[in-house]
Protein backbone atom coordinates (compact mmCIF):
# COMPACT_ATOMS: atom_id res chain seq x y z
CA UNK A 1 0.00 0.00 0.00
CA UNK A 2 1.56 3.27 -0.55
CA UNK A 3 0.73 6.20 1.62
CA UNK A 4 1.41 9.35 0.94
CA UNK A 5 3.98 11.64 2.22
CA UNK A 6 1.86 13.90 4.54
CA UNK A 7 0.59 11.42 5.84
CA UNK A 8 3.80 9.73 6.79
CA UNK A 9 5.04 13.03 8.30
CA UNK A 10 1.85 13.53 10.45
CA UNK A 11 1.97 9.22 11.81
CA UNK A 12 5.78 9.99 12.73
CA UNK A 13 5.29 13.66 14.42
CA UNK A 14 2.47 11.60 16.42
CA UNK A 15 5.18 10.06 18.54
CA UNK A 16 8.03 10.88 20.09
CA UNK A 17 11.10 8.81 19.72
CA UNK A 18 12.27 9.55 22.63
CA UNK A 19 9.74 7.52 24.11
CA UNK A 20 9.33 4.98 21.79
CA UNK A 21 13.20 4.25 21.55
CA UNK A 22 12.79 4.02 25.36
CA UNK A 23 11.05 1.02 26.25
CA UNK A 24 13.99 -1.03 24.34
CA UNK A 25 17.29 0.65 25.68
CA UNK A 26 17.22 3.14 29.01
CA UNK A 27 18.23 6.88 27.78
CA UNK A 28 19.79 9.58 29.95
CA UNK A 29 19.43 12.68 28.62
CA UNK A 30 23.21 14.21 27.85
CA UNK A 31 22.82 17.59 26.43
CA UNK A 32 20.58 18.57 23.47
CA UNK A 33 20.26 14.49 23.05
CA UNK A 34 20.00 11.43 24.79
CA UNK A 35 22.55 8.49 24.74
CA UNK A 36 22.24 5.09 26.14
CA UNK A 37 23.44 1.37 25.39
CA UNK A 38 22.62 0.18 21.55
CA UNK A 39 19.75 -1.76 21.56
CA UNK A 40 20.37 -3.53 18.57
CA UNK A 41 21.58 -7.52 19.24
CA UNK A 42 24.12 -7.10 16.70
CA UNK A 43 26.27 -4.07 19.20
CA UNK A 44 26.80 -5.77 22.61
CA UNK A 45 28.22 -2.33 24.10
CA UNK A 46 29.09 -1.38 27.79
CA UNK A 47 29.45 1.74 27.31
CA UNK A 48 26.62 4.02 25.64
CA UNK A 49 27.55 5.29 22.23
CA UNK A 50 23.83 5.33 21.08
CA UNK A 51 22.17 8.92 20.67
CA UNK A 52 18.37 9.65 20.13
CA UNK A 53 17.68 13.39 19.55
CA UNK A 54 14.21 14.76 20.53
CA UNK A 55 14.55 17.79 18.21
CA UNK A 56 15.40 16.56 15.55
CA UNK A 57 13.63 13.03 16.05
CA UNK A 58 16.67 10.61 14.86
CA UNK A 59 18.91 8.39 16.40
CA UNK A 60 22.29 7.26 15.52
CA UNK A 61 24.52 4.89 16.90
CA UNK A 62 28.45 5.44 17.30
CA UNK A 63 29.49 2.38 17.42
CA UNK A 64 27.78 0.82 14.68
CA UNK A 65 26.83 3.26 12.94
CA UNK A 66 22.90 2.11 12.76
CA UNK A 67 20.55 4.95 12.34
CA UNK A 68 17.15 6.66 11.01
CA UNK A 69 14.52 8.20 11.95
CA UNK A 70 11.68 6.33 13.80
CA UNK A 71 10.13 4.68 11.07
CA UNK A 72 13.80 3.23 10.31
CA UNK A 73 13.49 2.22 13.87
CA UNK A 74 10.79 -0.09 13.66
CA UNK A 75 12.03 -1.63 9.89
CA UNK A 76 15.63 -2.55 11.52
CA UNK A 77 14.83 -3.57 14.75
CA UNK A 78 11.61 -4.60 14.99
CA UNK A 79 11.59 -6.23 11.63
CA UNK A 80 8.46 -4.22 9.90
CA UNK A 81 8.05 -3.31 6.29
CA UNK A 82 7.40 0.08 5.59
CA UNK A 83 3.59 -0.21 5.34
CA UNK A 84 3.64 -2.35 8.55
CA UNK A 85 5.78 0.62 10.51
CA UNK A 86 3.32 3.16 9.01
CA UNK A 87 0.21 1.09 10.13
CA UNK A 88 1.37 0.27 13.92
CA UNK A 89 2.23 3.61 14.63
CA UNK A 90 -0.60 5.04 12.89
CA UNK A 91 -2.83 2.64 15.01
CA UNK A 92 -0.79 3.29 18.60
CA UNK A 93 -1.40 7.33 17.48
CA UNK A 94 -5.05 6.75 16.60
CA UNK A 95 -4.87 8.12 13.46
CA UNK A 96 -7.14 6.73 10.48
CA UNK A 97 -5.38 5.21 7.80
CA UNK A 98 -6.74 6.60 4.32
CA UNK A 99 -7.13 3.97 2.11
CA UNK A 100 -9.15 2.61 4.97
CA UNK A 101 -11.06 5.12 5.72
CA UNK A 102 -13.99 3.97 3.06
CA UNK A 103 -16.48 2.24 5.85
CA UNK A 104 -16.17 -1.35 3.70
CA UNK A 105 -12.87 -1.79 4.77
CA UNK A 106 -13.08 0.75 7.68
CA UNK A 107 -15.19 -2.50 9.09
CA UNK A 108 -12.82 -5.34 7.55
CA UNK A 109 -10.30 -3.44 10.31
CA UNK A 110 -12.60 -3.43 13.36
CA UNK A 111 -13.33 -7.25 12.68
CA UNK A 112 -9.56 -8.01 12.48
CA UNK A 113 -8.88 -5.90 15.53
CA UNK A 114 -11.54 -7.61 17.59
CA UNK A 115 -10.17 -11.31 16.33
CA UNK A 116 -6.51 -9.88 17.38
CA UNK A 117 -7.60 -8.98 21.10
CA UNK A 118 -9.80 -12.04 21.22
CA UNK A 119 -6.85 -14.08 20.12
CA UNK A 120 -4.67 -11.72 23.22
CA UNK A 121 -7.75 -12.96 25.57
CA UNK A 122 -7.32 -16.71 25.18
CA UNK A 123 -3.93 -16.72 25.16
CA UNK A 124 -3.70 -14.96 28.62
CA UNK A 125 -6.26 -17.25 29.98
CA UNK A 126 -4.39 -20.47 28.79
CA UNK A 127 -1.16 -18.85 30.26
CA UNK A 128 -2.45 -18.50 33.62
CA UNK A 129 -3.94 -21.82 33.57
CA UNK A 130 -0.53 -23.63 32.73
CA UNK A 131 0.84 -21.08 35.73
CA UNK A 132 -1.59 -22.46 38.19
CA UNK A 133 -0.41 -26.33 37.52
CA UNK A 134 0.98 -28.01 40.47
CA UNK A 135 4.71 -28.96 39.51
CA UNK A 136 3.79 -32.63 39.43
CA UNK A 137 0.93 -32.30 36.92
CA UNK A 138 1.61 -34.28 33.76
CA UNK A 139 2.01 -31.12 31.99
CA UNK A 140 4.77 -29.60 34.27
CA UNK A 141 6.32 -32.79 33.70
CA UNK A 142 6.46 -32.87 30.13
CA UNK A 143 7.97 -29.62 29.98
CA UNK A 144 10.69 -30.74 32.42
CA UNK A 145 11.46 -33.62 30.29
CA UNK A 146 11.62 -31.28 27.09
CA UNK A 147 14.07 -29.52 29.12
CA UNK A 148 11.75 -26.32 28.94
CA UNK A 149 12.95 -24.06 31.18
CA UNK A 150 10.04 -21.72 32.84
CA UNK A 151 11.57 -18.46 31.66
CA UNK A 152 11.13 -19.57 28.38
CA UNK A 153 7.72 -20.95 29.21
CA UNK A 154 7.14 -17.54 30.32
CA UNK A 155 9.03 -15.71 27.27
CA UNK A 156 6.94 -17.60 24.47
CA UNK A 157 3.57 -17.28 26.58
CA UNK A 158 2.79 -21.06 26.53
CA UNK A 159 -0.52 -21.96 28.13
CA UNK A 160 -2.40 -24.94 28.60
CA UNK A 161 -5.96 -25.63 27.23
CA UNK A 162 -7.84 -27.45 30.30
CA UNK A 163 -9.59 -30.46 29.38
CA UNK A 164 -13.22 -29.09 30.06
CA UNK A 165 -15.22 -28.91 26.51
CA UNK A 166 -16.07 -25.21 27.63
CA UNK A 167 -13.43 -23.47 29.44
CA UNK A 168 -12.75 -20.81 26.52
CA UNK A 169 -16.34 -20.94 26.04
CA UNK A 170 -17.36 -19.22 29.43
CA UNK A 171 -14.10 -16.97 29.18
CA UNK A 172 -15.64 -15.54 26.13
CA UNK A 173 -19.20 -14.99 27.74
CA UNK A 174 -17.32 -13.56 30.69
CA UNK A 175 -16.06 -11.00 28.47
CA UNK A 176 -19.13 -10.32 26.73
CA UNK A 177 -17.99 -11.57 23.69
CA UNK A 178 -20.52 -13.30 21.28
CA UNK A 179 -20.03 -16.74 20.01
CA UNK A 180 -20.11 -16.51 16.71
CA UNK A 181 -16.93 -13.88 16.74
CA UNK A 182 -15.08 -16.69 18.52
CA UNK A 183 -15.90 -18.93 16.28
CA UNK A 184 -14.36 -16.75 13.45
CA UNK A 185 -11.28 -16.45 15.99
CA UNK A 186 -11.16 -20.12 15.65
CA UNK A 187 -11.29 -20.59 19.07
CA UNK A 188 -14.62 -22.64 19.64
CA UNK A 189 -16.45 -24.85 17.51
CA UNK A 190 -20.30 -25.22 16.35
CA UNK A 191 -21.90 -28.46 16.82
CA UNK A 192 -26.01 -28.89 16.89
CA UNK A 193 -26.23 -25.63 17.51
CA UNK A 194 -23.88 -25.36 20.79
CA UNK A 195 -20.77 -24.56 21.05
CA UNK A 196 -17.47 -26.26 22.22
CA UNK A 197 -13.44 -25.52 22.60
CA UNK A 198 -11.31 -26.23 19.56
CA UNK A 199 -8.49 -26.84 21.96
CA UNK A 200 -8.54 -28.93 24.32
CA UNK A 201 -6.34 -30.96 26.34
CA UNK A 202 -3.15 -29.42 24.60
CA UNK A 203 -0.29 -27.40 25.28
CA UNK A 204 -0.75 -24.14 23.65
CA UNK A 205 1.72 -22.29 21.84
CA UNK A 206 0.33 -19.05 20.47
CA UNK A 207 1.70 -17.35 17.23
CA UNK A 208 2.43 -14.35 17.14
CA UNK A 209 3.27 -11.57 14.51
CA UNK A 210 6.51 -9.85 14.50
CA UNK A 211 4.34 -6.68 14.81
CA UNK A 212 3.13 -8.41 18.28
CA UNK A 213 -0.69 -9.42 16.84
CA UNK A 214 -1.55 -12.74 17.75
CA UNK A 215 -2.48 -14.42 14.49
CA UNK A 216 -3.79 -18.14 16.18
CA UNK A 217 -2.50 -21.40 18.05
CA UNK A 218 -0.50 -24.37 17.85
CA UNK A 219 -1.98 -27.01 20.09
CA UNK A 220 0.44 -30.09 21.24
CA UNK A 221 -1.47 -33.25 22.91
CA UNK A 222 0.40 -34.61 25.46
CA UNK A 223 -1.46 -38.13 25.40
CA UNK A 224 -1.50 -40.80 23.40
CA UNK A 225 -4.73 -41.04 22.89
CA UNK A 226 -4.97 -36.72 21.03
CA UNK A 227 -5.18 -37.24 18.03
CA UNK A 228 -3.67 -35.33 15.62
CA UNK A 229 -0.50 -34.52 18.25
CA UNK A 230 0.01 -31.02 16.58
CA UNK A 231 -3.52 -28.92 16.27
CA UNK A 232 -3.13 -25.87 14.68
CA UNK A 233 -5.92 -23.09 14.26
CA UNK A 234 -8.29 -23.37 11.30
CA UNK A 235 -8.32 -20.71 8.70
CA UNK A 236 -9.57 -17.79 9.62
CA UNK A 237 -9.05 -14.22 8.51
CA UNK A 238 -5.83 -13.57 10.64
CA UNK A 239 -4.20 -17.20 10.34
CA UNK A 240 -3.10 -19.28 7.54
CA UNK A 241 -0.55 -21.69 8.40
CA UNK A 242 1.53 -21.46 5.00
CA UNK A 243 1.58 -17.53 5.69
CA UNK A 244 3.09 -17.62 9.37
CA UNK A 245 6.31 -18.39 11.16
CA UNK A 246 6.17 -19.26 14.48
CA UNK A 247 9.00 -17.57 16.95
CA UNK A 248 9.03 -14.47 14.58
CA UNK A 249 8.55 -12.16 17.06
CA UNK A 250 11.28 -12.94 19.14
CA UNK A 251 14.16 -13.59 16.37
CA UNK A 252 13.64 -11.09 14.26
CA UNK A 253 16.20 -8.52 15.54
CA UNK A 254 18.59 -11.85 16.20
CA UNK A 255 17.93 -12.81 12.31
CA UNK A 256 19.32 -9.28 11.25
CA UNK A 257 22.06 -9.33 13.32
CA UNK A 258 23.21 -12.88 12.11
CA UNK A 259 21.87 -12.06 8.62
CA UNK A 260 21.20 -16.04 8.93
CA UNK A 261 17.67 -17.39 9.44
CA UNK A 262 17.69 -21.23 10.62
CA UNK A 263 14.24 -22.13 9.65
CA UNK A 264 13.15 -25.85 11.85
CA UNK A 265 9.78 -27.84 11.36
CA UNK A 266 8.12 -27.28 14.48
CA UNK A 267 8.15 -25.38 17.79
CA UNK A 268 9.47 -27.69 19.90
CA UNK A 269 12.57 -27.56 17.88
CA UNK A 270 12.39 -23.90 17.96
CA UNK A 271 12.35 -23.51 21.76
CA UNK A 272 14.97 -25.97 21.81
CA UNK A 273 17.30 -24.17 20.14
CA UNK A 274 16.30 -20.97 20.97
CA UNK A 275 16.86 -21.86 24.87
CA UNK A 276 20.22 -23.33 23.40
CA UNK A 277 21.19 -19.35 22.56
CA UNK A 278 20.47 -20.03 18.93
CA UNK A 279 18.35 -17.48 18.46
CA UNK A 280 17.96 -17.01 14.86
CA UNK A 281 15.39 -19.35 14.24
CA UNK A 282 11.67 -19.51 12.97
CA UNK A 283 9.85 -22.81 12.62
CA UNK A 284 7.10 -23.44 10.17
CA UNK A 285 3.62 -25.24 11.42
CA UNK A 286 4.00 -28.82 9.74
CA UNK A 287 3.81 -27.49 6.22
CA UNK A 288 6.64 -27.10 3.47
CA UNK A 289 7.99 -23.73 3.10
CA UNK A 290 5.96 -21.35 0.79
CA UNK A 291 6.38 -18.50 -1.31
CA UNK A 292 4.72 -16.36 1.65
CA UNK A 293 6.94 -17.88 3.89
CA UNK A 294 10.00 -17.32 1.42
CA UNK A 295 8.88 -13.53 1.29
CA UNK A 296 8.51 -12.67 4.73
CA UNK A 297 12.26 -14.24 5.44
CA UNK A 298 13.25 -12.05 2.52
CA UNK A 299 12.72 -9.29 4.64
CA UNK A 300 15.37 -10.35 7.50
CA UNK A 301 17.76 -12.19 5.92
CA UNK A 302 18.75 -14.21 2.70
CA UNK A 303 20.59 -16.47 3.69
CA UNK A 304 18.05 -19.57 4.43
CA UNK A 305 19.56 -22.60 6.30
CA UNK A 306 16.68 -25.44 6.59
CA UNK A 307 17.07 -27.96 8.95
CA UNK A 308 15.57 -30.85 7.94
CA UNK A 309 15.22 -34.48 9.88
CA UNK A 310 18.03 -36.94 8.67
CA UNK A 311 15.50 -39.50 6.83
CA UNK A 312 13.46 -39.55 3.59
CA UNK A 313 11.11 -37.38 4.69
CA UNK A 314 13.55 -34.84 5.15
CA UNK A 315 15.03 -35.35 1.88
CA UNK A 316 11.72 -34.74 0.69
CA UNK A 317 11.13 -31.77 1.92
CA UNK A 318 14.35 -30.65 0.85
CA UNK A 319 13.13 -31.73 -3.10
CA UNK A 320 9.85 -29.63 -2.57
CA UNK A 321 11.83 -26.53 -1.18
CA UNK A 322 14.30 -25.35 -2.85
CA UNK A 323 12.98 -24.30 -6.43
CA UNK A 324 10.65 -22.32 -3.80
CA UNK A 325 13.02 -20.98 -2.20
CA UNK A 326 15.75 -20.25 -5.34
CA UNK A 327 12.48 -18.70 -7.12
CA UNK A 328 12.82 -15.92 -4.23
CA UNK A 329 16.11 -14.79 -4.53
CA UNK A 330 17.09 -16.47 -1.21
CA UNK A 331 20.56 -18.87 -0.60
CA UNK A 332 19.34 -22.19 0.63
CA UNK A 333 21.52 -23.86 2.62
CA UNK A 334 20.73 -27.08 4.39
CA UNK A 335 21.82 -29.08 7.30
CA UNK A 336 20.81 -32.71 7.93
CA UNK A 337 21.04 -34.06 11.16
CA UNK A 338 22.44 -37.11 11.58
CA UNK A 339 20.99 -40.71 12.98
CA UNK A 340 17.64 -39.38 12.46
CA UNK A 341 17.66 -37.00 14.75
CA UNK A 342 15.57 -34.08 14.95
CA UNK A 343 16.97 -30.89 15.85
CA UNK A 344 15.04 -30.62 19.72
CA UNK A 345 16.39 -34.35 20.80
CA UNK A 346 19.59 -33.75 19.13
CA UNK A 347 20.63 -30.71 21.36
CA UNK A 348 19.64 -32.23 24.55
CA UNK A 349 20.72 -35.43 23.99
CA UNK A 350 24.35 -34.16 22.36
CA UNK A 351 24.51 -30.43 23.51
CA UNK A 352 24.74 -27.69 22.17
CA UNK A 353 28.58 -27.78 21.23
CA UNK A 354 27.66 -30.59 18.93
CA UNK A 355 24.80 -29.42 17.22
CA UNK A 356 26.77 -26.34 16.18
CA UNK A 357 29.38 -28.23 14.87
CA UNK A 358 26.54 -30.04 12.78
CA UNK A 359 25.64 -26.93 11.70
CA UNK A 360 28.93 -25.54 10.47
CA UNK A 361 28.90 -28.33 8.61
CA UNK A 362 25.94 -27.45 6.54
CA UNK A 363 25.56 -27.09 2.51
CA UNK A 364 24.27 -25.55 -0.23
CA UNK A 365 20.37 -27.44 -0.36
CA UNK A 366 21.47 -27.87 -4.60
CA UNK A 367 24.76 -29.43 -3.72
CA UNK A 368 23.59 -31.47 -1.11
CA UNK A 369 20.43 -32.55 -2.97
CA UNK A 370 22.88 -33.23 -6.22
CA UNK A 371 25.13 -35.52 -4.02
CA UNK A 372 22.26 -37.42 -2.50
CA UNK A 373 20.86 -37.99 -6.10
CA UNK A 374 24.20 -39.22 -7.24
CA UNK A 375 25.20 -41.44 -4.77
CA UNK A 376 25.35 -44.81 -6.87
CA UNK A 377 25.87 -43.04 -10.03
CA UNK A 378 27.79 -44.73 -12.86
CA UNK A 379 27.64 -41.91 -15.50
CA UNK A 380 25.27 -44.25 -17.73
CA UNK A 381 23.73 -42.16 -20.55
CA UNK A 382 19.64 -42.46 -18.69
CA UNK A 383 20.84 -41.48 -15.23
CA UNK A 384 22.30 -38.55 -16.46
CA UNK A 385 18.88 -37.71 -18.37
CA UNK A 386 16.92 -38.58 -14.65
CA UNK A 387 19.54 -36.41 -13.26
CA UNK A 388 18.60 -33.07 -15.59
CA UNK A 389 15.16 -33.95 -15.06
CA UNK A 390 15.07 -33.35 -11.15
CA UNK A 391 17.74 -29.98 -11.58
CA UNK A 392 15.27 -28.65 -14.12
CA UNK A 393 12.82 -27.30 -12.29
CA UNK A 394 15.30 -25.65 -10.23
CA UNK A 395 17.33 -24.48 -12.52
CA UNK A 396 14.62 -22.65 -14.21
CA UNK A 397 13.30 -21.18 -10.90
CA UNK A 398 16.39 -19.67 -9.85
CA UNK A 399 16.07 -15.84 -9.99
CA UNK A 400 19.85 -15.23 -9.53
CA UNK A 401 21.60 -15.38 -12.98
CA UNK A 402 24.95 -15.86 -10.85
CA UNK A 403 24.11 -18.60 -9.24
CA UNK A 404 22.60 -20.20 -11.97
CA UNK A 405 25.64 -20.30 -14.19
CA UNK A 406 27.97 -21.57 -11.08
CA UNK A 407 25.45 -24.34 -10.70
CA UNK A 408 25.74 -25.67 -14.50
CA UNK A 409 29.04 -25.52 -14.18
CA UNK A 410 28.82 -27.65 -11.23
CA UNK A 411 26.27 -29.89 -12.80
CA UNK A 412 28.58 -29.82 -16.07
CA UNK A 413 32.07 -31.14 -13.60
CA UNK A 414 29.88 -33.89 -11.88
CA UNK A 415 27.88 -35.24 -14.66
CA UNK A 416 30.98 -35.23 -17.19
CA UNK A 417 28.69 -33.39 -19.90
CA UNK A 418 29.47 -30.53 -21.88
CA UNK A 419 27.70 -27.35 -21.41
CA UNK A 420 26.08 -27.31 -24.46
CA UNK A 421 24.96 -30.56 -24.10
CA UNK A 422 22.84 -29.18 -20.51
CA UNK A 423 21.75 -26.38 -22.02
CA UNK A 424 19.87 -28.30 -24.51
CA UNK A 425 18.90 -30.87 -22.34
CA UNK A 426 17.39 -28.25 -19.85
CA UNK A 427 15.65 -26.44 -22.42
CA UNK A 428 13.66 -29.59 -22.99
CA UNK A 429 12.81 -29.90 -19.42
CA UNK A 430 11.47 -25.88 -19.48
CA UNK A 431 7.80 -25.86 -20.72
CA UNK A 432 6.13 -28.77 -17.91
CA UNK A 433 8.17 -27.03 -15.22
CA UNK A 434 8.02 -23.62 -15.23
CA UNK A 435 4.06 -23.12 -14.44
CA UNK A 436 4.42 -25.47 -11.46
CA UNK A 437 7.38 -23.29 -9.45
CA UNK A 438 6.11 -19.38 -10.28
CA UNK A 439 3.54 -17.96 -8.07
CA UNK A 440 0.63 -17.11 -9.72
CA UNK A 441 0.36 -13.84 -11.31
CA UNK A 442 -2.20 -11.96 -8.99
CA UNK A 443 0.40 -13.12 -5.65
CA UNK A 444 3.51 -11.62 -7.90
CA UNK A 445 1.71 -8.41 -8.52
CA UNK A 446 0.59 -7.81 -4.73
CA UNK A 447 4.62 -8.66 -3.85
CA UNK A 448 5.54 -5.73 -6.51
CA UNK A 449 3.14 -3.18 -5.38
CA UNK A 450 4.45 -3.57 -1.69
CA UNK A 451 7.92 -3.13 -2.53
CA UNK A 452 7.11 -0.07 -4.90
CA UNK A 453 7.99 2.87 -2.71
CA UNK A 454 10.95 4.38 -4.47
CA UNK A 455 13.97 5.59 -2.43
CA UNK A 456 16.86 7.76 -2.75
CA UNK A 457 19.89 5.85 -3.98
CA UNK A 458 22.86 7.64 -1.93
CA UNK A 459 25.31 4.98 -3.09
CA UNK A 460 27.27 7.07 -5.69
CA UNK A 461 26.97 10.18 -3.75
CA UNK A 462 30.62 11.83 -3.22
CA UNK A 463 32.03 12.75 -0.03
CA UNK A 464 32.08 16.15 -0.78
CA UNK A 465 27.98 15.81 -1.27
CA UNK A 466 27.60 13.44 1.73
CA UNK A 467 29.17 16.59 3.66
CA UNK A 468 27.25 19.16 2.01
CA UNK A 469 24.50 16.90 2.93
CA UNK A 470 25.26 17.23 6.53
CA UNK A 471 25.82 21.10 5.98
CA UNK A 472 21.98 21.10 4.37
CA UNK A 473 20.71 19.64 7.59
CA UNK A 474 22.89 21.92 10.31
CA UNK A 475 21.43 25.10 8.71
CA UNK A 476 19.10 25.49 6.11
CA UNK A 477 21.07 28.87 5.22
CA UNK A 478 23.16 26.03 2.97
CA UNK A 479 20.11 25.00 1.51
CA UNK A 480 19.58 28.31 0.29
CA UNK A 481 23.19 28.56 -0.82
CA UNK A 482 23.35 25.62 -2.74
CA UNK A 483 20.50 26.44 -4.36
CA UNK A 484 22.22 29.78 -5.21
CA UNK A 485 25.49 28.17 -6.28
CA UNK A 486 23.29 26.15 -8.55
CA UNK A 487 24.95 22.73 -7.62
CA UNK A 488 22.20 20.54 -8.23
CA UNK A 489 22.76 20.93 -11.75
CA UNK A 490 26.56 19.90 -11.80
CA UNK A 491 26.18 17.19 -8.82
CA UNK A 492 25.19 13.70 -8.92
CA UNK A 493 21.62 13.24 -9.34
CA UNK A 494 21.02 11.41 -5.93
CA UNK A 495 22.15 14.50 -4.65
CA UNK A 496 20.43 16.97 -6.36
CA UNK A 497 17.35 14.98 -5.59
CA UNK A 498 18.01 14.96 -1.41
CA UNK A 499 18.57 18.91 -2.61
CA UNK A 500 15.15 18.98 -3.97
CA UNK A 501 13.54 17.13 -1.68
CA UNK A 502 15.05 19.32 1.69
CA UNK A 503 14.05 22.81 -0.70
CA UNK A 504 10.33 21.13 -0.93
CA UNK A 505 10.42 20.50 2.57
CA UNK A 506 11.24 23.89 3.44
CA UNK A 507 8.59 25.66 1.36
CA UNK A 508 5.70 23.72 3.02
CA UNK A 509 7.23 23.48 6.74
CA UNK A 510 9.31 26.47 6.83
CA UNK A 511 9.50 26.55 11.01
CA UNK A 512 9.63 23.10 11.04
CA UNK A 513 13.65 23.02 9.95
CA UNK A 514 14.43 20.38 13.41
CA UNK A 515 12.54 17.34 11.66
CA UNK A 516 14.22 18.12 7.89
CA UNK A 517 16.54 15.23 9.41
CA UNK A 518 13.91 13.06 10.11
CA UNK A 519 12.80 13.30 7.02
CA UNK A 520 15.17 12.97 4.25
CA UNK A 521 16.21 9.72 6.42
CA UNK A 522 12.56 8.32 5.70
CA UNK A 523 13.46 9.16 1.76
CA UNK A 524 16.39 7.71 0.75
CA UNK A 525 17.52 3.97 0.81
CA UNK A 526 20.49 4.38 3.84
CA UNK A 527 18.71 6.47 6.78
CA UNK A 528 22.03 5.93 8.41
CA UNK A 529 24.42 7.61 5.96
CA UNK A 530 21.92 10.83 6.90
CA UNK A 531 22.42 10.44 10.06
CA UNK A 532 26.16 10.12 10.19
CA UNK A 533 26.65 13.15 8.04
CA UNK A 534 24.01 15.08 10.10
CA UNK A 535 25.92 14.42 13.78
CA UNK A 536 29.25 15.05 12.17
CA UNK A 537 28.06 18.65 10.83
CA UNK A 538 26.60 19.27 14.53
CA UNK A 539 29.94 18.65 15.29
CA UNK A 540 32.34 21.37 13.72
CA UNK A 541 33.90 23.91 15.85
CA UNK A 542 32.04 27.26 14.48
CA UNK A 543 30.68 28.72 11.50
CA UNK A 544 33.69 29.41 10.17
CA UNK A 545 34.63 26.12 10.13
CA UNK A 546 31.44 24.96 8.40
CA UNK A 547 31.57 27.94 5.91
CA UNK A 548 35.04 26.58 4.76
CA UNK A 549 33.81 23.08 4.46
CA UNK A 550 31.18 24.02 2.47
CA UNK A 551 33.44 26.42 -0.34
CA UNK A 552 35.21 22.86 -0.17
CA UNK A 553 33.10 21.21 -0.87
CA UNK A 554 31.48 23.26 -4.23
CA UNK A 555 34.58 23.88 -5.49
CA UNK A 556 35.37 19.90 -5.33
CA UNK A 557 32.42 19.43 -7.14
CA UNK A 558 32.38 21.99 -10.21
CA UNK A 559 36.03 20.95 -10.80
CA UNK A 560 35.41 17.41 -10.95
CA UNK A 561 32.50 18.66 -13.69
CA UNK A 562 34.74 20.87 -15.47
CA UNK A 563 37.50 17.90 -15.26
CA UNK A 564 34.95 15.71 -17.34
CA UNK A 565 34.19 18.28 -19.48
CA UNK A 566 37.56 19.09 -20.72
CA UNK A 567 37.76 15.39 -21.07
CA UNK A 568 35.17 15.27 -23.49
CA UNK A 569 36.59 18.27 -24.81
CA UNK A 570 40.04 17.27 -25.31
CA UNK A 571 38.57 14.24 -27.15
CA UNK A 572 36.04 16.26 -29.20
CA UNK A 573 39.26 18.65 -30.94
CA UNK A 574 41.40 15.11 -31.26
CA UNK A 575 38.63 14.42 -33.77
CA UNK A 576 38.90 18.06 -35.63
CA UNK A 577 37.80 20.64 -33.85
CA UNK A 578 35.75 24.18 -34.94
CA UNK A 579 37.16 26.95 -34.14
CA UNK A 580 34.37 27.56 -31.78
CA UNK A 581 34.78 24.36 -29.80
CA UNK A 582 38.32 25.07 -29.56
CA UNK A 583 37.42 29.00 -27.57
CA UNK A 584 34.93 26.39 -25.19
CA UNK A 585 37.49 24.66 -24.44
CA UNK A 586 40.16 27.65 -23.59
CA UNK A 587 36.65 29.07 -21.00
CA UNK A 588 36.54 25.73 -19.58
CA UNK A 589 40.29 25.67 -18.91
CA UNK A 590 40.37 29.12 -17.67
CA UNK A 591 37.32 28.74 -15.21
CA UNK A 592 38.87 25.58 -13.68
CA UNK A 593 41.53 27.53 -12.53
CA UNK A 594 39.84 30.83 -11.22
CA UNK A 595 36.59 29.40 -8.85
CA UNK A 596 34.78 30.35 -5.91
CA UNK A 597 37.14 32.19 -3.37
CA UNK A 598 36.71 32.08 0.08
ZN1 LIG B 1 25.10 0.36 17.87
Amino acid sequence: MAFDQDFIERVRNAHNIVDYISSFTQLKRSGSTYMGLCPFPSHREKTPSFSVSEDKQIYHCFGCQKGGNLITFLIEYQGMSFPQAIETLANKAGILIPEKANPESAKKRDEKNQLYSINALAKDSWAKELKKLPPTSPVKAYLKKRGLSEEIVSEFELGWATDSWNFMVQALVKNKIQMNVGESAGLVRRKDARFYDYFRSRLMFPIIANTGEVLGFGGRGLRDEDTPKYLNSPDTPLFHKGKVLFGLNHSAKHIRAEDQVIVVEGYMDFLALYQAGIKNVVAVLGTALTHDHCRLLQRFSKNVLVLFDGDSAGIRAAERSLAILLSNDLLPKWCLLPDDFDPDEYIQERGKPAFQEALQKSEEMFLGLLTFWMKNFSYQNYEKIQIVQKVAPILHAIKNQALRELYLNELCLRLRVENSWLLKALDQNKQQTTAEINPTGAEKQSTEQATKTEKVNLEGLSRAELDLMGLMLKSAEYIAKLDQEKVSEISSQGFAKVVSLAKNYLEHFPDDFNKLAGYISSMVDTPSIVTHYEKRSSSYADAKTAHKLFVDCVNWIRSQKYKEKAKEMHYKLQQNATPQELEQFMNINKKKHGILGT
